[in-house]
Formats: C-alpha cells, structure tokens, sequence
C-alpha cells in the first residue's frame, strides 16, 4: 500500500531532535512522497538539504505563506519568483489568505495569493491552498484567475458542502488531514457526497494530528490514520483510498 503525505513541515524546528526516526516511520508506514510546502525565504536551505537527503521522496514546492506577508512581502515575492525560475518546484504553495491571526494585512494577502497564483499558471503548476478564516475571501481571488491554467488542492479543506463544491469547481483537490478525525471537524458529516477522485491526503505536520493524537506533534506516518478514517467514511478498504488518492496526488504534482 502506498500513500502521499501532499503536505508535510518535515523542516520543522520540531523534527530537529528526531527528524530521521520520524522519516522512517513514514517510510515504514508506506508514506512513499511527502510534498514539502514553502513558508517563507528563511526555511528554504533547510528544504533543499532535505530534498538532498531524500531525492526519491521528497518533493518541494516554493511560495509565500499568507501569515508570512509582512512589510518585506514585496522582497519574498521576489524571492519566490526567482527560486521558481531557477529550479524544478512541484506546486506553488503554501499561499491563500489567513484572517485568524491578522486581519490587518488582508489586502497584501490578496495580492500575494493573486500574484502567486500568475506565477503557478506561468509555470504550469499547481497551487496549494492555505485558507483559514478566509473562504469568501480565497474565493473571490480564485474566481478572478479561474482558467483551464488553474488546477491545485485546497489544503486542509475544512469548509462546508457548498464550499467543497465551489473548490472542486475551480478545478482544486481537497487535501483531507487530521481534521476529518475530530469530533467537531465537520467535514466528515459530508465527505462521503464527494467523489474520492477529487480528495488527496495530508497531515500539515506538525500542526492538526489526526485522533488519537490530537494536541500532540503531527507526523507524516499519521497519514495512515487520515486514510483508516476515509475508509470508515466512504465504507471502502484503506487500500482502496490509498489506490485513489495516490493516483490523485499523482495527476496533481504530475509525479
Ligand atoms: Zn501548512
């Protein structure tokens, strides 16, 4: 069985104790690809050397985290323009907008997302979304650049049925995490209405670990717990999500 972990912080500070046992506990647990997404400038060697220790399963992509647009954003931006011309990149992310910690920098973000995503289309890659607080806001951007150009996943997709259809419409997958395992997560309510060729798995380690982890460090193996929590959800076998969203992830990154 084999799965993909679509997005995984494996340069963490918080790996920096154990980071080879926790990459061979994903191994072990047929994690086989752990896409990496980007936060800002200050993190990129970290992921190049990773991507050096583990050339067959880790894969990067390159962008500007939406909590991270602060005044310098127009000098990231910058950054991130010149390291996707110089170098293979699977997806243009993590970017989107954030209004749980700063409602103050909305119009930056927007014009961060927006720029981000010329560049995915410039390059004929996906975008990987991060949205919180924010859906008709991520919307109104996605709708403005919604081309046969605009393709990618919804990271750690945690809106309602409506809003699951209007991703999926923009041509995103809906990269499911450890939320579908909390109680209150709500997404599992519906879940099983939408097609598994439009889910992809993820954990967003370290952050979101799936029960009976929650609160805890989040690690890629637990992408074994989300795809478990899909089977109950779809009432289909772990290897038949694991069949499909690995296709999925595959038809995505193109790898
Ligand atoms: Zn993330």
């Amino acid at each position: 069985m084999i799965l993909i972990d679509t997005h995984s912080h494996i340069y963490s500070e918080e790996f920096d104790q154990d980071r080879s046992e926790m990459m061979q506990r994903a191994f072990d647990a047929g994690i086989q690809r752990i896409f990496v997404p980007s936060i800002d400038s200050g993190y990129t060697q970290k992921m190049y050397d990773l991507e050096k220790q583990y050339p067959e399963n880790v894969f990067l992509m390159m962008g500007l985290h939406p909590t991270y647009v602060k005044e310098n954003y127009e000098e990231e931006l910058a950054f991130v323009e010149s390291e996707l011309s110089k170098r293979k990149f699977y997806a243009v992310g993590e970017i989107g907008i954030d209004l749980f910690w700063d409602k103050t920098r909305l119009e930056e973000q927007k014009i961060a997302f927006k720029r981000q995503i010329q560049l995915a289309k410039k390059y004929s890659l996906p975008i990987n979304i991060h949205c919180r607080d924010a859906f008709d806001e991520v919307f109104e951007v996605l709708e403005s650049e919604k081309d046969e150009k605009l393709f990618g996943i919804f990271h750690c997709f945690t809106g309602d049925y409506e809003q699951a259809q209007q991703a999926i419409s923009c041509n995103m997958k809906l990269g499911i995490g450890g939320v579908a395992t909390f109680k209150n997560g709500k997404i599992d309510q519906f879940l099983n209405q939408i097609d598994l060729k439009h889910i992809v798995l993820e954990t967003d380690s370290p952050y979101l670990a799936p029960v009976p982890f929650r609160g805890k460090r989040n690690e890629s193996s637990y992408t074994k717990l989300v795809a478990e929590k899909l089977a109950l959800i779809y009432g289909v076998s772990i290897e038949e999500i694991a069949k499909i969203t690995t296709e999925n992830a595959k038809e995505v990154f193109g790898i």
